[in-house]
């Protein structure tokens, strides 16, 4: 088992593509040893990821269908995504995997002029007591900075904690904490983790940078929700790995470990 998960490990350390959906081309070709050239692979494949095959459950490769190992948890939190406009339609991101897991998680795409209405009533419904995952390192809003024990007291007066987590590239997320008033007067929780990232998708500017579904494992963890945490982990790196074996058009042979957990949970 374990030697499947470091074969699709070390397949993609190496020569990783790092724009959006398309897929690495001239890494899964041959050389002629003659020539030097690149040659076609024996198998046919499409060099950019637009052309792969993909299916319409889990938007991964059909190649590595990730739909088997998709389980649903409970978790007391919850999820609001505010997505990028350039973020939505990514293969690689992540802030999806965890409607996957978690069927209450709601996203809403960020435009800078109007705000979503639906996230708007949301903030206004008392019945929530919305987070907005941030870090706490400028000091302009450091009084509305709180920590993770914020949560469990929220919950404690009978609403229901939700994490709004900015998901998109770091420099999107900052504009669009600085450019959306209607956040401006929510709690600021930032995500203290010695975490590193696991993702291997794209290229992080640190390995202290957490993708959005890593963050969102961890905001589960810290907050007490340790199942939901370690089934949306579990479920990351089924889609890591997946989405990394597909783009060396490599068909994982058998389940990673990770993939079998999920898989004895569905079977419950
Ligand atoms: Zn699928």
């Amino acid at each position: 088992m374990s030697d499947i998960r470091d074969d699709a490990d070390t397949a993609t350390c190496t020569d990783v593509q790092l724009s959006g959906d398309g897929f690495s081309g001239d890494s899964a070709w041959e050389r002629d040893p003659a020539t030097g050239r690149p040659r076609p692979p024996r198998r046919p494949f499409k060099a950019r990821g637009s052309f792969v095959e993909r299916c319409e459950g889990c938007r991964l490769p059909v190649l590595n269908c990730l739909c088997p190992y998709r389980v649903a948890a409970q978790s007391q939190s919850r999820f609001w995504l505010l997505t990028h406009p350039l973020e939505h339609n990514k293969p690689t991101n992540t802030g999806r995997l965890i409607g996957d897991i978690l069927e209450s998680t709601e996203v809403f795409t960020w435009y800078r002029t109007a705000p979503d209405a639906t996230l708007i009533a949301r903030l206004e419904d008392s019945r929530f007591a919305p987070f907005i995952i941030f870090p706490d390192d400028q000091p302009d809003y450091a009084e509305r900075v709180v920590n993770i024990d914020a949560v469990g007291e929220a919950a404690c007066t009978g609403r229901i904690p939700v994490f709004i987590i900015l998901d998109g590239t770091w420099r999107q997320a900052r504009r669009m904490f600085r450019k959306s008033p209607y956040l401006d007067h929510l709690p600021v929780l930032p995500l203290h983790s010695d975490r590193l990232t696991r993702y291997h998708l794209r290229k992080p500017a640190s390995a202290s940078h957490l993708c959005t579904a890593e963050v969102a494992a961890e905001l589960l963890r810290q907050s007490g929700d340790t199942h939901a945490a370690a089934t949306l982990d579990d479920y990351f790196d089924a889609f890591n790995d997946s989405y990394a074996a597909s783009r060396k058009h490599h068909r994982l042979e058998s389940p990673t470990l990770a993939m079998c957990r999920l898989l004895e949970q569905r079977s419950k």
